[in-house]
C-alpha cells in the first residue's frame, strides 16, 4: 500500500465513525508524509488541528493504522507550511474555509505589558469621525501625564478603541523605554480585583498597578455596578493621578452613561479629555480597507474594494472581516474574485440581519463540535470534556442570543444562575489568553451561522 492508499482507507474507516462536520473540520487537508520505523508522520494543516487531533483523535488513528500495518506502533503530527491542497475543479467556498487561520499572527502579545505590537498610530487610519481621539491620543504620549488625564475614549464596537489605547501603549513604550506601561481590559481587572480579595491578596494586586507609570484599561464599562472594583480603583487612579502617571480609559459610552458608577469616580473620569470615536465616513473606509489590504502583501480591484466600504458602515471589525474573506478566497483559489464572485462571498455579512438561531440549534452545534451528546451537556456531569463545552454553550447563549442568565440555567436542565455566571465568566477570561479556545469559539461560530 502506497503512503496515500494507507491514508485513505484510514479516511474511509474514521468517515464511518465522526459526523460529517467533524470530519471536513479535522481531517481535510491531513496527509501521511512519511513513515519512519515504527511511526507514521501526518502533516496537518495548522497548530490548531495538531493539537486536536494529538488529544482527541490520536488512540483513534493508531488503531485503524495498527490494523492496516501490524508494524505501525506511533502516529506524529506536522504541520505542513506548503500549499492547503486545492480541489481540482470547484472553487473552495468561503464556509469551506476559515480565514482567520491563513491569518496567523506573527504578532506576540507583551506579557508585561499586554500589549499587541500590530496596534500602531503608523496603521490607523484618521478620518474626521476619530481625529478628536487621534489628536488627544498623540498628544498623550508626547508627554505622559501631563497633558490630558485621564485620557478617556468612548465609541461603538468594532471602531478603533483598543487600537488606539494600544497604539499609545507602544509609542510610549519605544520613546520612553524607562517608563512601565500596563494595558488591561476592565474585565480583566476586574476578575483580578475579585480573586486578589478572596485569596486576601488585594495588597500586592495594587502594590503592582501602583508601581506603572501608564495604565491603559479597556471598556471601562464593565466597571458598571461593580462596587469593591470600583472603590479599589479609585483609590488606584487617586495614586497614580497624584503623582502624575498617566491613566487612558475607553468604554463603549461616556462617563455619564455608565450605569451604576460611583459619582466620584464618575467626575474624576471627566476630569480629564474626554474624546469620541464616531462612525467613519465612506472615504476612510475605503482608505482602511486599502491600508489593510496593503498590509496584507495583496490588492483587489477598486471596485471591488469599494463595493465593500459603501455596504459595511458601522464597524471596521467588519470591514477588516470582509476583506479576509476575500483575500482568503483569493489566496486559496489563486484569482482575484470577480464583483460578482465577491458579493456572493459577502452576502451573509451584508445582508442585514443575522440569521436566527434557536438555543436547541446551538446547543446541538457545541455538542457535534465536541462530539458530545446533547443530553451529555445537560447531564449534571463534571467530567472534563463536558465541563468546557457545556461553559461553551452558556457563554454563547449569553453573547448570541442575549439569554439571562436564569433562562441559561433553565435550558441546561435546571442550573443555578450563579453557576451561569461563573460559566460565562470563565470562557470570556479564557478566551484572552488562550488561542486555541479563542478558534474553537470562531470554528464553532461559523458553524451556527452557517446553519
Ligand atoms: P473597538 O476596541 O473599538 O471595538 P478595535 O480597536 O478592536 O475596536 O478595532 C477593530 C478592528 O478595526 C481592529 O482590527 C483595528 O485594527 C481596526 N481599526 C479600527 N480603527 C481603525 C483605523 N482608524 N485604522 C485602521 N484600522 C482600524
Ligand atoms: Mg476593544
Amino acid at each position: 500500500m502506497t503512503k496515500e492508499e494507507l491514508w485513505e482507507a484510514v479516511l474511509a474507516q474514521i468517515k464511518f465513525k465522526i459526523s460529517k462536520a467533524n470530519f471536513a473540520t479535522w481531517f481535510r487537508n491531513t496527509e501521511i508524509i512519511d513513515k519512519k520505523g515504527n511511526a507514521i508522520i501526518i502533516s496537518v494543516p495548522n497548530a490548531f488541528s495538531k493539537e486536536w487531533l494529538e488529544q482527541k483523535y490520536n488512540k483513534f488513528i493508531l488503531k485503524i493504522l495498527h490494523n492496516l500495518d501490524r508494524e505501525i506502533k506511533e502516529v506524529k503530527y506536522v504541520i505542513s507550511h506548503g500549499q492547503p491542497k486545492k480541489q481540482e475543479t470547484e472553487d473552495l467556498s468561503v464556509s469551506d474555509i476559515v480565514p482567520d487561520q491563513l491569518e496567523l499572527e506573527e504578532y506576540k502579545i507583551n506579557k508585561l505589558t499586554n500589549i499587541n505590537p500590530r496596534y500602531t498610530f503608523e496603521n490607523f487610519v484618521v478620518g474626521p469621525f476619530n481625529e478628536m481621539a487621534h489628536a488627544a491620543a498623540t498628544a498623550v504620549t508626547k508627554n505622559p501625564g501631563r497633558i490630558y488625564n485621564p485620557l478617556f475614549i468612548y465609541g461603538g464596537v468594532g471602531l478603533g478603541k483598543t487600537h488606539l489605547l494600544q497604539a499609545i501603549g507602544n509609542k510610549i513604550i519605544e520613546d520612553f523605554p524607562e517608563k512601565t506601561v500596563r494595558y488591561i481590559p476592565a474585565e480583566r481587572f476586574i476578575s483580578g480585583i475579585v480573586n486578589s480579595i478572596r485569596n486576601h491578596d488585594i495588597e500586592s494586586f495594587k502594590l503592582e498597578y501602583q508601581k506603572v507609570d501608564v495604565l491603559i484599561i479597556d471598556d471601562i464599562q464593565f466597571l458598571a455596578g461593580k462596587e469593591k472594583t470600583q472603590e479599589e480603583f479609585f483609590h488606584l487612579f487617586n495614586s497614580l493621578y497624584e503623582r502624575d502617571k498617566q491613566i487612558v480609559l475607553s468604554s463603549d459610552r461616556p462617563p455619564k452613561a455608565i450605569p451604576s458608577l460611583e459619582e466620584r469616580l464618575r467626575s474624576r473620569f471627566e476630569g480629564g479629555m474626554i474624546a469620541d470615536i464616531g462612525l467613519p465616513d465612506y472615504e476612510t473606509r475605503l482608505a482602511i480597507l486599502k491600508t489593510k489590504i496593503k498590509q496584507k502583501g495583496t490588492n483587489l480591484p477598486e471596485k471591488i474594494l469599494s463595493f465593500i466600504a459603501s455596504n459595511i458602515k458601522n464597524n471596521i471589525r467588519e470591514l477588516e472581516g470582509a476583506l479576509n474573506r476575500l483575500v482568503a478566497y483569493q489566496k486559496l483559489n489563486n484569482k482575484t474574485p470577480t464583483l460578482e464572485v465577491a458579493q456572493s462571498l459577502l452576502k451573509n455579512l451584508i445582508q442585514g440581519p443575522k440569521k436566527v438561531i434557536t438555543a436547541k440549534q446551538l446547543i446541538k452545534t457545541v455538542a457535534e463540535f465536541y462530539d458530545l451528546k446533547e443530553k451529555d451537556l445537560l447531564a449534571p456531569s463534571r467530567k472534563k470534556e463536558v465541563v468546557k463545552p457545556r461553559q461553551i454553550v452558556m457563554y454563547l447563549l449569553r453573547e448570541e442570543l442575549k439569554y439571562s442568565y436564569p433562562a441559561i440555567g433553565r435550558k441546561l436542565g435546571g442550573k443555578d444562575h450563579t453557576t451561569i455566571i461563573y460559566g460565562c465568566e470563565k470562557i470570556s477570561k479564557e478566551l484572552e489568553k488562550n488561542e486555541s479556545l479563542a478558534e474553537e469559539l470562531r470554528l464553532i461560530r461559523q458553524r451556527i451561522v452557517s446553519g
